[in-house]
């Protein structure tokens, strides 16, 4: 191999690993995001039902879970009369 060819791979392996370093980052805030525990949405119209407070999933959550069985959004139940 050529030292051009060589420098080539090097810089084209680099940007690789860039690009997947770039994508376990976002992978990881995602999980992070996940597992702190947020408050679950009242439904506007049905009082009674609350909505995964994660706005890609929107599924309908209970009060008895702690996680949200769609996306695995931490739940956040605790009463806060603020
Ligand atoms: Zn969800």
């Amino acid at each position: 191999m050529n030292k051009y060819k060589e420098a080539w791979n090097n810089v084209y392996n680099f940007k690789n690993v860039k690009m997947m370093v770039g994508k376990s980052m976002n992978d990881l805030q995602e999980l992070v995001k996940r597992v702190t525990p947020k408050k679950p949405i009242q439904n506007s119209i049905f009082k009674f039902v609350y909505d995964c407070p994660n706005n890609k999933c929107d599924d309908i959550v209970y009060p008895y879970m702690n996680f949200c069985s769609c996306c695995g959004q931490a739940l956040d139940w605790s009463d806060n009369n603020e």
